[in-house]
């Protein structure tokens, strides 16, 4: 039997070297410089009168001011490549199961996280429509085309979900709202279900209730930090940023009573500061309100203000991936785990044997998001290397193959059993 307990500090001491995981001390994000005036808010793209010319592809540095949602949105690369406006394929996979939309607006995000491609400061070197998030470029497109394209053969489309990303705009609701209804004026939501990837800082409860009436199936909150001291740090005060930790928590309960059990989540980057405790215990408060955790592995993002720091050690990603799975899927409870010191997991309060099986399935270190139609714990949502490049990954687009699992159990340090 394992021992029950829940805090970190009080369980066994565990061999690993403080080297194996992001401590908070560690994790502290550049200050923002300051904007010269002429950049400031897009300024220098709105002042072209350019028209729009149909799909734009990042780097051309053709300044579009008309180019906004909610005419037009971004959409990733791996979206892109699956709906055939972009040539190139991905490593292990096809296409993508998810169309993930972008709000877009030549003043771009008015926020400025620091681990986010697409924040504020970036305005003083590179346009809104040419940045990278998340790793990847995001071509702008017409949405009348994206919904032309899909509408054709629903039946037939690749796509088992469509998201849409608000970013932090005065206008990000309203053209939420407009975004979703060309959507399900033409495709079947029954068809491919639609999640909304909320930006809570300027929304009400009543923006909340509209997406749902306006067919959304799933609302999720970027909530990000696993705690309110990396929240702040890293997406409040710490970088002149407007977000609370307070208003996330607001909207995410209003998802709840509004979207029901398993219709809401959050998302969650590992590796900033927070210990594996402080996340898991993120996870399991989630689960018990009924939701379910989405998440992310730390990488510095190239021109973010955390671009200098260490991507998240393998290990600590691996653990937190299968505990997470675990404390989501399998009805393990964070308080049947152990923790060491510096909070990191030693035991997932389940058999050698049963912990052998979840490895060897591989399902747990697959991206995890909104749910396709394959299995509720496989996600739609796969984003193909958001979050490392295809030589060292951390989440798996597709489902790992035997060498895979080889080298996840070596990152966990659990060789396979013998029996
Ligand atoms: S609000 Fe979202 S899009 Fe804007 S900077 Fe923060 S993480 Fe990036």
């Amino acid at each position: 039997m394992s021992c029950f307990e829940n805090r970190p500090g009080a369980a066994a001491q565990s061999d690993r070297t403080v080297s194996d995981y992001n401590p908070f001390d560690e994790m502290t994000p550049r200050a923002p410089a300051k904007t010269p005036a002429e950049r400031r808010n897009g300024r220098h793209v709105k002042a072209n009168d350019i028209p729009p010319q149909g799909v734009y592809l990042p780097n051309n540095n053709y300044l579009a001011p008309h180019m906004r949602s909610p005419e037009y949105v971004q959409l990733s690369t791996a979206a892109a490549i699956t709906l055939g406006i972009m040539g190139g394929r991905m490593y292990g996979c096809s296409c993508t199961r998810c169309l993930n939309l972008l709000l877009t607006y030549p003043e771009g995000c008015r926020a400025n996280c620091a681990y986010c491609g697409l924040a504020r400061h970036r305005e003083a070197d590179r346009d809104y429509a040419d940045r990278n998030f998340i790793r990847v470029d995001w071509p702008a497109v017409p949405m009348a085309d994206i919904v032309e394209i899909v509408a054709q053969d629903q039946g037939a489309s690749p796509f088992h979900r469509m998201c849409i990303s608000m970013i932090t705009h005065p206008r990000s609701e309203q053209d939420t709202f407009t975004v979703l209804k060309k959507w399900t004026d033409r495709i079947d939501p029954d068809a491919i279900p639609v999640s909304i990837l909320s930006n809570p800082t300027t929304m009400t409860r009543d923006d909340v209730q509209k997406t749902r009436d306006l067919g959304a199936d799933i609302f999720t909150v970027a909530l990000d930090a696993a705690t309110p001291a990396v929240f702040d740090r890293t997406r409040g005060k710490g970088v002149q940023s407007p977000h609370k930790w307070s208003k996330y928590w607001e909207i995410l309960l209003d998802a709840r009573d509004i979207f029901g059990a398993g219709h809401f989540g959050a998302h969650i980057i590992v590796g900033m500061g927070e210990t594996e405790y402080d996340v898991l215990k993120l996870v399991q408060e989630l689960v018990d309100l009924g939701g379910h955790s989405h998440m992310f592995c730390f990488f510095p993002e190239q021109g973010s203000l955390m671009d200098h720091l260490p991507a998240t050690p393998r290990d600590q990603w691996r653990r937190v991936q299968l505990a997470r799975y675990l404390i989501d899927y399998r009805g393990v409870r964070v308080d049947q785990m152990r923790f060491d010191a510096s909070g990191r997991v030693t035991d997932y309060g389940i058999g050698d044997a049963e912990l052998s099986e979840v490895i060897d399935e591989g399902v747990a270190f697959r991206t995890s998001g909104c749910p396709g139609k394959f299995r509720d714990d496989v996600s739609a949502c796969d984003r193909p290397y958001g979050d490392s490049p295809p030589s060292d990954i951390a989440s798996y687009p597709f489902q790992p193959k035997k060498k895979d699992i080889r080298k996840i159990r070596r990152q966990l340090d659990i060789p396979a059993r013998v029996e």
